[in-house]
């Protein structure tokens, strides 16, 4: 797709970088930047910067950075048209006619469509007498018709092309319906429906978009629970069930439940601010969901292993992270002197609303939930056990930043086990130190080796020749900053670069500075990935004197030919490096992303 270059400078114009952040990030200036908390990883203080003069942002904790257009995409997860398109809609333009219909565009609202379609041919199975047994399943887990209507329920019938069949009578394709997830390819070529004789959850995002399914089987067959594959509507990173609804809950924070029903029973009881990730660990991309909604998570998971595991992989992606976070732990449930494990529906079921009320209200913050979790790996009247239970108390203890929290919970600790709370405190101090001479020694391993740092993320964009990248690196910085130096004609050709990535980003701002077009970096979106944006992005914040910029260009490109005519002299006498240089070559100008 090609969106028309004038169309993209007025987009840009009039899409101010600081303007569609603020959208997203509590922005605040600190000189002549605005400082916030990344929205793309977690933290406690704000190293995500903007810079209003060059109109681009940079991370100095995780390293993404970009222009406006990468924003969208990364943050609203959309390729670059649909970015574009997003960016468009905000600022009240037109997109040009021919490239409404982009194909990846045109197909995400198709499946969206066919998605919508596909829930409300389900929920009326559902309704009829062809549902009658995930009715009776629904009766069996007490959930009532209005809760199912709420959610959106339906019921997927047991043949093989119940939905295809009906799809296509409203014009949905084939190759739709493999899109969308809906429809698996069979061994001779044919499609089949992939949910069967199921009850059908709707996937609806924020915005009310139907972007994918999730199921469970009504019987003891498997799998239990199935969900909508990867699709173009559907990753289940992002996906978080029920918070369309959960978004407009009254109540202070967000419970993060297991699985899909256990968030209908507990919307059913009242709670409705439950939401379940997908099938997956929490994820990076869910926090940021969650982070537009509340500042309190409540960790609901079930009371097993697993369970136990996620809780805590959990807590250590958002320790440390703008959020309060408290863990919710349900007891085991005692039947015939026998203790079974429950899960959040069970416990509804058997103990009631007001139990979990109460719970909710007493469950542990993080701290307190890792404490309970040491000390029920240890035997506390064998001394030899306390000592090893206070070594691991002290090892949490330490990552700590607060220093009244560590006195409180190492006071407890004490307690807990009958070891002096002083005792405990040394030691946590004693780790602390450990762990900090061990960063300190990474870190000087790092200053040792620069060359390691400089080298972009992506192994592929690695550089071959650090000197003559830096000096490339350098002349796309003076090029950014003051492209009248190179006017009228370029001081150098990209072919003459050793960087492939370098190369690409300089032959395209160089194509944008001579069509006099002043947003080059916005334009780069276009033509790299995340990771390569980001690397550029790194490159530009780093300082160049504003003095003597012909000098500097001038230094830097004595340094790129003398690397370059290197590697021709060796190129001659080695045949295999020549085909390698001439393989790069071709790389170099190949290869578009999301066009
Ligand atoms: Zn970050």
């Amino acid at each position: 797709m090609s969106i028309p270059a004038n169309f993209l400078d007025e987009l840009i114009a009039r899409s101010d970088i600081v303007d569609v952040i603020s959208d997203y990030v509590h922005l605040t200036k600190k000189g002549s930047n605005l400082f916030g908390l990344c929205p793309f990883h977690s933290e406690k203080t704000g190293s995500f910067s903007v810079s209003p003069d060059k109109q681009i942002y940079h991370c100095f904790g995780c390293g993404k950075g970009g222009g406006v257009i990468n924003f969208i995409m990364e943050e609203e997860n959309l390729s670059f048209p649909d970015a574009v398109r997003f960016l468009a809609k905000r600022a009240g333009m037109e997109v040009p006619e021919e490239d409404r219909h982009s194909e990846s565009s045109r197909l995400r609202t198709r499946v969206l469509a066919l998605n919508k379609d596909a829930a409300r041919f389900y929920y009326k199975l559902l309704q009829g007498s062809e549902g009658r047994s995930v009715q009776q399943y629904l009766d069996r887990r007490r959930i009532t018709r209005k809760t199912a209507v709420r959610f959106g329920m339906g019921a997927s019938v047991d043949q093989w092309d119940a939905l295809i069949q009906a799809m296509i009578k409203l014009g949905y394709t084939k190759a739709e319906l493999l899109a969308a997830g809906l429809a698996v390819q069979g061994k001779n070529g044919g499609i089949y429906d992939k949910f069967r004789n199921r009850l059908m959850l709707p996937v609806i995002d924020v915005r009310g978009d139907v972007i994918g399914f999730g199921s469970r089987v009504l019987d003891k067959s498997e799998p239990k629970y199935m969900n909508t594959s990867e699709t173009i509507t559907y990753s289940k990173r992002r996906a978080l069930y029920a918070m369309n609804l959960a978004k407009k809950s009254k109540r202070p924070n967000i419970i993060l439940c297991e699985g899909n029903l256990d968030v209908v029973t507990l919307h059913q009881a009242g709670f409705d601010n439950a939401v379940a990730s997908m099938g997956t660990a929490l994820t990076v991309e869910q926090t940021r969901l969650l982070s537009r909604y509340t500042k309190e998570i409540v960790i609901c998971y079930d009371n097993d292993n697993a369970g136990k595991i996620a809780t805590e992989r959990a807590l250590q992606l958002l320790n440390n992270s703008e959020f309060s976070v408290r863990v919710l732990q349900l007891p085991n449930r005692i039947v015939d002197g026998n203790s079974i494990k429950q899960d959040a529906d069970d416990f509804i079921k058997f103990q009631g609303r007001e139990a979990f009320e109460r719970l909710l209200s007493g469950s542990e913050n993080g701290v307190e939930y890792r404490m309970a979790v040491i000390a029920s790996k240890y035997n506390l009247s064998s001394d030899t056990q306390k000592v090893a239970y206070s070594r691991d108390v002290s090892t949490l203890l330490s990552t700590l930043e607060n220093p009244v929290e560590r006195e409180v919970y190492a006071n407890r600790a004490a307690e807990i086990c009958g070891i002096s709370a002083q005792a405990i405190l040394s030691e946590a101090r004693h780790a602390f130190r450990t762990r900090q001479k061990q960063d300190r020694a990474k870190q000087q391993r790092k200053d040792l080796n620069p060359a390691l740092e400089l080298q972009p993320k992506e192994r592929g964009a690695r550089y071959d020749n650090l000197r003559s990248a830096r000096a490339e690196e350098g002349i796309i910085r003076l090029l950014v900053l003051d492209s009248a130096l190179f006017f009228p004609t370029a001081p150098i050709a990209p072919q003459t670069f050793s960087s492939p990535l370098l190369a690409k980003t300089y032959a395209a701002l160089l194509r944008c500075a001579q069509e006099g077009r002043s947003n080059g970096i916005a334009v780069l979106s276009e033509c790299l990935t995340g990771e390569e944006m980001s690397h550029i992005t790194n490159i530009l914040q780093q300082p160049e004197s504003a003095a003597w910029r012909e000098q500097a260009l001038q230094d830097y490109i004595s340094i790129v030919q003398s690397e370059a005519a290197k590697r021709s002299r060796a190129a001659a006498e080695d045949p295999l490096t020549a085909a390698i240089e001439k393989n790069k070559e071709k790389k170099q100008y190949g290869g578009k992303r999301n066009g």
